[in-house]
């Protein structure tokens, strides 16, 4: 059986992470600060009264990935270079430090890693620059990349199309590609040549995971301590994933020794011969 479970993890040849909440902790406070940018923008740049902006901000957050992709869909039209400043251009990045324990477990892993965040990529390079990981990474997909084709126009035409959310409710569908959604799955493989069964997602939402999950990928849960459906580790810190997944630096190591035995064979083949 270990046998079996080693080789299956030397067919991984890929790492993809989120970002937020998912590399650094919840309680820098990051993500807080970022729902308070996020209610004063529905307040002073959409009008939207303070008295409500809580409780929709969390339901368009729950319903569409993120609380932006909410206000498109429900017909709020705006600038999205505007909005990230706004969200994204006034948090306290100097709050994350340096992670050197982060990067040196990422440098110990010869796979290839690649980002994937429904955030700007301001936010994620000065994210990543502020951990002191920016060079960690093969790829970034990020919104950018995401949602290259969006128009102006193509938003209005698409808030007509509606689906059906988790609890069963129709709603309006969005005009971003973002996370949980499976078209942004499907964009993240192609740009950054994913192949779902080669790669291990890490991320700290219950839906991406679960998303991810379906998508074909190896799911690990970051930032918690239940087990849930469709997580196949659970992590409470990226720091523990060396415990949680201890077979991808044996399956490194096991490689390794195999080449040197290999090498070793080859020479004593050619001494007999
Ligand atoms: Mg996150």
């Amino acid at each position: 059986m270990a046998y079996e479970d080693q080789s299956l993890l030397l067919k991984y040849d890929t790492l993809l992470f989120d970002l937020d909440d998912t590399l650094y902790p919840l309680s820098t406070g990051f993500s807080k600060e970022c729902t308070n940018n996020i209610q004063e923008y529905m307040v002073q740049r959409l009008g939207i009264q303070e008295s409500k902006v809580s409780q929709l901000n969390q339901e368009l957050y729950k319903n569409y990935g993120t609380s932006m992709a909410g206000l498109k869909a429900i017909g709020y039209d705006f600038d999205n270079d505007e909005y990230h400043s706004f969200v994204h251009g006034r948090l306290p990045y100097e709050k994350l430090k340096p992670d050197h324990v982060l990067r040196s477990l990422l440098q110990s892993l010869p796979f290839r890693k690649v980002i994937f965040s429904n955030a700007d990529k301001a936010h994620v390079a000065k994210t990543l620059s502020k951990l002191g990981l920016e060079d960690c990474f093969e790829r970034i997909v990020c919104f950018e990349t995401l949602n290259r084709t969006t128009s102006d126009h193509k938003i209005g035409s698409e808030t007509l199309e509606i689906f059906e959310s988790d609890n069963g409710q129709m709603l309006p569908k969005t005009p971003i590609v973002c996370k949980p959604f499976e078209d942004a799955f499907e964009q993240a493989f192609k740009l950054a040549d994913i192949h779902p069964q080669r790669t291990i997602f890490f991320d700290d939402s219950i839906r991406n995971i679960q998303t991810g999950k379906q998508m074909g990928l190896r799911t690990v849960l970051v930032g918690k301590s239940n087990r849930i459906s469709g997580a196949d580790y659970v992590v409470e810190s990226i720091h523990n994933m060396k415990e949680a997944l201890p077979e991808l630096w044996e399956a490194n190591r096991s490689e390794s020794e195999t080449r040197k035995y290999t090498g070793n064979v080859s020479i004593e083949t050619s001494v007999t011969a």
